[in-house]
């Protein structure tokens, strides 16, 4: 394939940075992941406006709204993905310097790096999964996407380690999210899901979500979720660009409902093909 690197379009296999990057060296960057339908980047202002957030929240600045429209625009092309679903990776770190020191210098000249691979993606309802519970040992400044992942992984090692592809995360007895993705409850009808702070990432199929349920009647309650209350749930569900909203059948020993793809999630997933289908004008 072939990627961005530092205004270069070149073969992946060719993409080298200094080892003296600050993304290298401290994980000192961010990222931006955004779905492509047939050809076509899915809620593309709202993952920009998050990746402009994350830059500023960290005090490096890139270009301009058209520099990134564009560099998506010829990702696409670059690569044959006209007719295809893919997942676009665009990551800015600080850039390189000449030693290593904790306080960045003045003038760093940022790297920005941007690849598309592949995007497996389900028109249909995907079956329930389990998943664990785990305590959240990341960081306090979750809604930065940040390329430092160290707590992600872990938590990710812990939960394959028990055989299930995602936990969801507790932090002081409330749900804060999973390391890749958010969370919704179901009960008597209505979705809850953690409030937006510093302790999860303001996911776009989050709010994609509680848009469509808006649209559909369904009232939302963005309000602390406590974990003493999972074992009363109707349904449960987990959201993120890549898998988009993925029932969730049992977490640990606790079956949610009957176990399988509850009502509420269903009707869900269905405005969310239907949203995807609008985007795609069918
Ligand atoms: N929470 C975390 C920690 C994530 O890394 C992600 C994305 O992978 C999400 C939530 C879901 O966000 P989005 O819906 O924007 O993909």
């Amino acid at each position: 394939s072939t990627v961005y690197l530092n205004g270069d379009w070149i073969a992946a296999e060719h993409a080298k940075v200094s080892v003296f990057d600050r993304g290298f060296l401290f994980a000192d960057g961010i990222y931006e992941v955004v779905p492509v339908y047939s050809g076509k980047p899915f809620l593309l202002e709202r993952h920009l406006a998050r990746l402009y957030r994350s830059l500023r929240e960290i005090g490096i600045s890139v270009a301009d709204d058209a520099f990134w429209h564009e560099l998506v625009h010829d990702l696409i092309k670059r690569n044959n993905y006209g007719d295809a679903n893919g997942l676009i990776y665009m990551q800015v770190t600080r850039g390189a310097e000449a030693s290593r020191t904790h306080l960045p210098g003045p003038d760093l000249k940022p790297t920005v790096f941007a690849t598309i691979n592949p995007l497996a993606l389900h028109w249909d309802q995907p079956a329930p999964v389990r998943i664990t519970l785990l305590e959240d040992i990341r960081w306090l400044r979750c809604d930065i996407k940040s390329i430092s992942l160290l707590g992600n992984i872990l938590l990710k090692q812990q939960a394959a380690a028990v055989g299930v592809i995602e936990p969801i995360l507790h932090r002081d007895g409330l749900i804060t999210e999973g390391p890749a993705s958010n969370f919704f409850a179901v009960r008597n009808g209505a979705l809850y899901t953690a409030p937006k702070n510093h302790l999860i990432l303001p996911g776009i199929s989050r709010d994609w979500v509680i848009e469509l349920a808006a649209e559909a009647g369904i009232p939302v309650h963005e309000e602390p979720f406590k974990v003493a209350d999972l074992p009363q749930l109707d349904e449960l569900f987990l959201t993120s660009s890549s898998r988009e909203v993925q029932p969730v059948g049992q977490i640990d020993d606790i079956i949610i409902g009957d176990g399988q793809c509850g009502p509420v999630t269903a009707a869900l997933i269905e405005a969310f093909h239907a949203s995807k289908r609008r985007h795609l004008g069918r």
